[in-house]
């Protein structure tokens, strides 16, 4: 099908890992359920996605995957692996080399199936290039709110960590709605490397220029969560940023959000939803620090004994392998038995969307990925913050400051996927400040009253849906007036 027939063709290419592909699935369905025909285009690791897409399909819309070359030879790597083994640390220098070679084998895909739009994320500012051969819109998407992609902007425009008297000491992030300040510490390492490493520098910086020539960012996000900076992104870029989240929002029943990236298994999905069950009302902390995240046996030991000093219910997802049980080098000995009534260890990967949804669920302890801090906005959650990497920090700067949402447990510094180590006395204490008291009331409140307006965001005649529904018709118009030009 080309772009001269009547289903407009709207194709996503999203960064290969759970954070990024979950939510492009939820917007690939979005897109598919007002009619348009979708494709997805990634590697073949990801080709067990499919099995996700099926009830969508089955109801009749159009939604399928394409398969894009990714040079795994290359990287050394088996042909088909693991995201998580494609951006590991230690070939970050050679993926930052290797990735743009891509740009062929997208054209390629281009060329073959003609959509009338490109989604591609921030990772590939190539892709923009790619659709302009086409004749095509490409739009970013960051996997990000405003704030942090507004945030990121103003430290690449500005600089201010270069005038910073010392590594620890908070600067000022100039021309933000709001008076944020971050210490160098906490910044993302490539924003650092201007004058460590050429080629990583490089990478970074083509694809933040690229927010300038791209046609607009499809963002998971609603306006009434940060008008001020939806606002600011388009003062910032001169683009639009078309926010139509929370996107976790349109997996309504059970299956699909049991389904949603799940590797566990529908067992252990019963067995913790049993468990939540017998327990009351707002009473269990979730925590959980996404899919990317690898603390080291000895912090695994300090949560541990920090949940267990906090006396609150808790759900702690580990990404152990089901073997490690019992094996006690990451958990106190005995605790396990010892908690069995107060907290449950999910090993591997936990039904996020049900859990935090469940009304026994009464906080989160977070790394601040941006889908988990939107999908515990969406569910009404006060949180602990809990930064590792990414944008991390940037986003518990959002939840703690302007949202109000939110307590901080301490973490200093950007590490990847480790993360900075953080005792337990400080866990337990931010782990009882989200659930007892007034700031805990107050925070409790706030978050409630931000997942009414979520949920309105999405419904019919609310900000997100109202996005989609232009987004869609200006993507109509466009299509239009390139035939009339024809
Ligand atoms: N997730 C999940 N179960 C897990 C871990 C993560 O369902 O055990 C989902 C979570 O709901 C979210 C995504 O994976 O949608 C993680 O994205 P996020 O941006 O929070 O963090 P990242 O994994 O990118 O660090």
């Amino acid at each position: 099908m080309d772009s001269h027939d009547s289903q407009l063709h709207i194709s996503f290419f999203p960064f290969m890992g759970p954070g990024h592909m979950l939510p492009t699935i939820d917007i690939a369905k979005l897109f598919a359920f007002r009619g348009l025909k979708v494709t997805i285009i990634t590697t073949p690791s990801n080709a067990a996605v499919d099995s996700t897409l099926q009830k969508t399909k089955e109801l009749g819309f159009e939604i399928k995957l394409l398969f894009i070359k990714f040079p795994y030879a290359e990287l050394g790597l088996p042909e088909g692996c693991d995201a998580k083994l494609m951006f590991q640390p230690q070939l970050r220098r050679k993926l930052c080399k290797i990735i743009p070679s891509m740009q062929h084998s997208l054209e390629e895909l281009l060329q073959q199936h003609r959509p009338a739009c490109l989604v591609a994320d921030t990772i590939f500012p190539w892709a923009t290039d790619a659709a302009k051969k086409y004749g095509i819109p490409r739009f970013v998407f960051h996997g990000s709110c405003f704030f942090s992609v507004c945030a990121s902007i103003c430290l690449y425009k500005h600089k201010p960590h270069h005038k910073a008297i010392s590594d620890s000491e908070p600067f000022l992030i100039p021309d933000l709605p709001d008076e944020i300040k971050l210490s160098k510490n906490q910044l993302p390492d490539y924003i650092k490397q201007e004058e460590v490493d050429e080629i990583i520098y490089a990478f970074y910086k083509s694809a933040l220029e690229a927010e300038f020539t791209s046609d607009g960012a499809i963002v998971n996000s609603f306006y009434e969560l940060e008008p001020a900076y939806a606002d600011h992104y388009t003062k910032l870029t001169g683009r639009r940023g078309w926010h139509i989240g929370p996107v976790s929002l349109c997996n309504e029943d059970f299956d699909e959000k049991a389904q949603r990236g799940n590797e566990a298994g529908n067992n252990q999905n019963k067995y913790c939803l049993r468990w939540l069950d017998s327990k009351p009302p707002s009473s269990v902390i979730y925590v959980c620090f996404g899919s990317m995240t690898n603390f080291s046996d000895s912090q695994l030991m300090e949560i541990a004994a920090g949940l267990e000093a906090s006396g609150q219910h808790f759900i702690w997802v580990v990404k152990k392998e089901k073997e490690d049980k019992g094996n006690g080098k990451w958990l106190p000995e005995g605790l396990e038995k010892r908690v069995e009534e107060k907290g449950l260890i999910i090993r591997g990967w936990a039904p996020q969307l049900l859990i935090l949804n469940h009304v026994a669920v009464g906080g989160f302890v977070t790394h601040c990925g941006w889908n988990s801090t939107l999908e515990g906005v969406a569910a009404g959650l006060p949180m602990v913050t809990w930064p590792v990497s990414a944008e991390q920090f940037y986003n518990e700067k959002l939840i703690i400051q302007v949202l109000k949402i939110g307590v901080s447990v301490g973490a200093q510094k950007w590490i990847r996927v480790f993360g900075d180590y953080v005792k337990k006395e400080a866990i337990a204490k931010a782990v009882t400040r989200i659930v007892i008291g007034e700031e805990a009331e107050g925070m409790r409140k706030r978050a409630r009253a931000l997942a009414d307006k979520s949920k309105a965001a999405v419904t019919e005649g609310g900000s997100s849906h109202n996005e989609l529904n232009h987004l869609i018709q200006e993507l109509k118009a466009l299509r239009t007036e390139k035939l009339m030009l024809q």
